[in-house]
């Protein structure tokens, strides 16, 4: 919260938590003092550390994606788990008809893949 020093309004930084005038501050509606709660120069390192974040977890995704293709089913059935994926998986069959591989009287007529 913003707060006056020496006749300037001044606010504390949450993440350098250098305390600096409110024009350091970017602007932002949400906040109840209409600042941001972080420094313009924190604001900028934590956009680019997101943004580099956000970039490395795409690179995984967009390799897992690729890799998922080269999986037999026990492994993507294993991996899909692993990935919080809960539930019965079901083979679709030509016709689009899902059934359960695991279940007793999976019809004899659809061939496994
Ligand atoms: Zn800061």
């Amino acid at each position: 919260m913003a707060h006056k020093i020496n006749n300037e309004l001044k606010k504390t930084c949450v993440r350098c938590h250098r305390t600096l005038p409110l024009s350091r501050f970017n602007k932002n509606n949400y906040s109840k003092d209409g600042h941001s709660s972080y420094c313009a120069e924190c604001n900028r390192e934590y956009q680019r550390e997101y943004a580099a974040r956000r970039r490395a977890e795409t690179e995984i995704e967009i390799t897992n994606k690729i890799a998922l293709r080269n999986l037999t089913d026990e492994q993507l059935y294993e991996e899909l788990e692993r990935r919080g994926y809960r539930g019965r998986l079901y083979k679709v069959d030509a016709l689009g008809t899902a059934f359960n591989p695991d279940a007793v009287e999976a019809p004899e007529s659809v061939e496994m893949k």
